[in-house]
């Protein structure tokens, strides 16, 4: 970030449906030939969308609706840490192509620091209105790739609506079947999945295969297959 002198500004702009208002992100830079108020993202009657307007704005701004962060990387880590995940992305990227700055953040999954702009946001989280927000960042190997401790909570899911599907499609082998554990019947999910071509999509996370339900899975498999699967 050679060179670039000034501020990110994060402060509460217009509102959308179901929400008071949401995070509103400048550029301000005081030096050099890029000196100049630079709107990243403006939205609804309190965003500036010019200079004259930010100054309004900030003459005015009570302490809460208005975070500062200089364009150094201790302001920009700061900034990653409070602010939420797909804000990140978005501001960290909008450095990145307008003054090549980049921004670092910590994978949520291996724990390793990687620049934003090759990470993806996941995680999906509500805030209290329509919109919906990412909580986590990933680095791309691991957005593409399931934790154990999800895969094991999609598993025990699957195993469920197996035990459901499998009595109802194989009435005549529900006792052998019922005799199966969840831990042998997500295996078998996840064995008739990767056959398929699908792909587990978890948490708002979409790893390598198609997504597919039960019922597809289980259409052109007998229940001996089932039980041969699972041994
Ligand atoms: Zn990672």
């Amino acid at each position: 970030m050679d060179g670039i002198k000034g501020e990110l500004l994060q402060y509460k702009g217009g509102g959308y449906s179901g929400c008071i208002w949401e995070w509103n992100y400048s550029a301000v830079v005081t030096e050099g030939e890029c000196a100049g108020y630079y709107v990243i993202y403006a939205s609804g009657r309190y965003g500036c969308t010019t200079a004259e307007q930010w100054e309004v704005f900030e003459q005015n701004a009570r302490e809460r609706d208005l975070y500062r962060y200089t364009l150094t990387e201790a302001g920009l880590a700061s900034f990653v840490e409070e602010s939420n995940a797909g804000h990140v992305k978005g501001v960290g990227d909008w450095l990145y192509n307008e003054f090549g700055i980049e921004v670092m953040a910590t994978c949520e999954d291996c724990g390793r620091e990687f620049p934003t702009t090759d990470m993806l946001a996941g995680g999906l989280e509500g805030c209290g209105g329509i919109a919906v927000q990412f909580s986590e960042l990933f680095c791309e190997n691991c957005y593409l790739t399931p934790n154990e401790g999800q895969l094991d909570e999609a598993r025990w899911d699957a195993a469920q609506d197996m035990r459901k599907s499998l009595a109802a499609r194989f009435p005549e082998a529900v006792d052998e079947l019922d005799e199966l554990e969840d831990e042998q019947l997500g295996d078998v999910f996840e064995q008739l999945l990767r056959r398929a071509g699908g792909y587990w999509e978890i948490e708002g996370k979409r790893y390598t295969y198609p997504s597919m339900d039960v019922v597809t899975v289980l259409r052109d498999v007998t229940a001996a297959d089932v039980l041969h699967m699972a041994r």
